[in-house]
């Protein structure tokens, strides 16, 4: 099976010495109306390389300045920062043996599910009996699927005080909630997929 390539959009960049091109992609196949295209901007300008990216929303292009991406790429850098913190935090404090201790305690996978459920991402039931079977322990399948910003409910529900835990798993929300804020891109959209 082939690839189809095309340029959907060539056109000046914004101080006009290059151009800017919106490459599209799709699979060449006779199932290909089922897979929706592949788009991709570049500009040609260094300088403008330099100033602007590009975001694709709702099927308009727009540019967006340089300093709006770092923001957004130093918060979520920030905010895995912080997650390794509370880890670190959590682990340091027992608080991983604690909630093993927990865990241990009920008598069933079907029972330990119910607890988890709505504490922590556990996935269905039977995907929760897979991922305990390769973890092996109770103690390994913490390792590997609890993480840093479900401590502020199991912190809650193990009954720990540890407010250092808790400014933590504060910063870190906050920090999850600015990465997640829409870039501010710049109008109009330079291209739009809609033909009406
Ligand atoms: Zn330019």
């Amino acid at each position: 099976m082939g690839t189809e390539r095309w340029t959907e959009f060539e056109g000046p960049c914004l101080c006009g010495k290059g151009k800017d091109f919106i490459d599209g992609e799709a699979p060449d196949h006779p199932w290909a109306k089922s897979y929706s295209p592949h788009y991709k901007c570049r500009t040609t300008c260094e300088e403008c390389r330099a100033n602007y990216g590009f975001e694709e929303r709702d099927g308009a292009f727009y540019r967006v300045l340089k300093t709006e991406i770092t923001k957004k790429k130093k918060n979520e850098s920030k905010w895995h920062e912080k997650q390794r913190e509370i880890e670190e935090h959590v682990i340091s404090g027992g608080y991983h043996s604690q909630l093993a201790r927990r865990l241990n305690a009920l008598r069933s996978m079907a029972a330990m599910h119910r607890v988890l459920a709505p504490l922590v991402y556990a996935g269905s039931l039977n995907s929760f009996r897979n991922d305990m079977k390769s973890a092996g322990s109770v103690g390994e399948w913490i390792e590997r699927h609890v993480h840093g910003t479900d401590w502020s409910r199991l912190a809650e529900f193990l009954g720990i005080q540890d407010s250092a835990l808790q400014q933590k798993t504060e910063q870190a929300s906050k920090l999850w909630q600015e990465s997640q804020k829409p870039l501010e891109l710049l109008n109009p959209p330079f291209y739009s997929l809609r033909k009406d």
